[in-house]
């Protein structure tokens, strides 16, 4: 990597070791990683993911049904994101240790090799170009972003440039996503702290239509100019964390650069470090808010290919709880409108996430 980092101005390592099945698997680490290699998984079966265009909505839908892996026969109890010592059970990271490690998903929606779509589709098929990876934020088993030391989230800040310059140099990729789905509520079955990063070969809709406000105006600088401190639930030298006044979400929050920056990719050290500890003090802050773990998608939004000198990188957190034990669900209105119903107001939210003590 071209980064001489943060704590102590160390260096990020990365070290790339390569699966059974072709998968990828990268080391990052603030020390270099020279472990050896333990017990592998199985190799997996070719993914064989396709898109089909969705003529009312004017959108691609991405299906990946893969077979069954039929080998694949893990204990109960098992995570296949945990370090696997010598004689373990195989793993995904077949390594007894690391710092964060991100590895190619066995089940991905997008790959470099996908194959033509079928042939016999009644509309439009596509090929689903591009590459969908796992992102584990700690060897330990429990934790979060909440509870992660500041010199490993300014390590994952790090991770995600470095994924996002490799990704998006690939001429299919146009867009690039790191997300975290967190907690049963949203479908999460795997409790160790890890997140995905999806390269699409098409901008979705959704980025899409930011980056057309985005081509209009600096809207997000814009709206922090007008909202004044009032809706920011934390801060520091270089980032800050706010309840957007447009919150869909009952404790919606974002995370912003002061700067502007089309991605992390174009971070100082510095800012590195302040944007992830704020990641990790805004968890922290949404876990005080009901005194439990907040169920939630977390969403990094940096510039699609050729946005660069305007997109404005932020992060989404889309939290689900609208009190201590009730969900917010996307029901009619959400879902079949795409107009957001919302109980809480946004300048209220915000004061209490201020008030909590993480
Ligand atoms: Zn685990």
């Amino acid at each position: 990597m071209d980064v001489s980092a943060t704590p102590e101005s160390g260096e990020v390592h990365k070290r790339t070791h390569e699966k059974r099945d072709g998968r990828k698997l990268y080391l990052y680490g603030w020390a270099a990683h020279d472990l050896p290699v333990t017990a592998e998984l199985e190799a997996a079966s070719p993914p064989r993911p396709h898109l089909r265009w969705h003529p009312l909505r004017g959108e691609w839908v991405a299906y990946a049904s893969h077979r069954q892996e039929r080998t694949f026969k893990p204990p109960a109890e098992f995570c296949p994101l945990c370090p696997v010592p010598e004689g373990g059970f195989p793993g995904e990271i077949p390594f007894a240790d690391f710092e964060i490690a991100v590895f190619e998903n066995r089940f991905p929606a997008f790959h470099p090799d996908a194959p033509p779509p079928p042939l016999d589709l009644p509309l439009r098929g596509g090929t689903a170009t591009g590459q969908c990876e796992v992102v584990v934020y700690s060897a330990e088993h429990g934790g979060s972003l909440a509870v992660l030391p500041p010199e490993r989230l300014a390590l994952l800040v790090h991770v995600w440039a470095d994924r996002y310059r490799d990704l998006l140099s690939r001429d299919a990729v146009a867009f690039v996503m790191p997300f975290e789905n967190r907690g049963e509520e949203v479908g999460v079955t795997l409790h160790h702290p890890h997140g995905q990063i999806y390269a699409f070969p098409f901008v979705p809709p959704v980025v899409e239509r930011m980056a057309a406000q985005f081509r209009d105006a600096p809207v997000l600088a814009d709206m922090r100019q007008s909202m004044g401190e009032a809706y920011d639930i934390a801060g520091n030298e270089h980032a800050v964390a706010f309840v957007p006044p447009c919150a869909r979400f009952p404790s919606e929050v974002w995370v912003m650069p002061r700067r502007f920056h089309p991605g992390p990719w174009t971070f100082s050290d510095e800012e590195a470090f302040s944007f992830g500890a704020l990641l990790g003090e805004t968890v922290a802050r949404l876990d005080a808010l009901y005194g439990r773990p907040m169920p939630y998608i977390c969403c990094l939004y940096a510039a699609p290919k050729g946005e660069d000198g305007h997109f404005h990188f932020h992060v989404q957190f889309l939290p689900f709880l609208r009190t201590a034990d009730r969900l917010k669900y996307l029901a009619g209105c959400e879902q079949g409108a795409g107009t957001f119903l919302v109980d809480a107001l946004p300048e209220q939210m915000a004061a209490r996430l201020r008030e909590v003590t993480p």
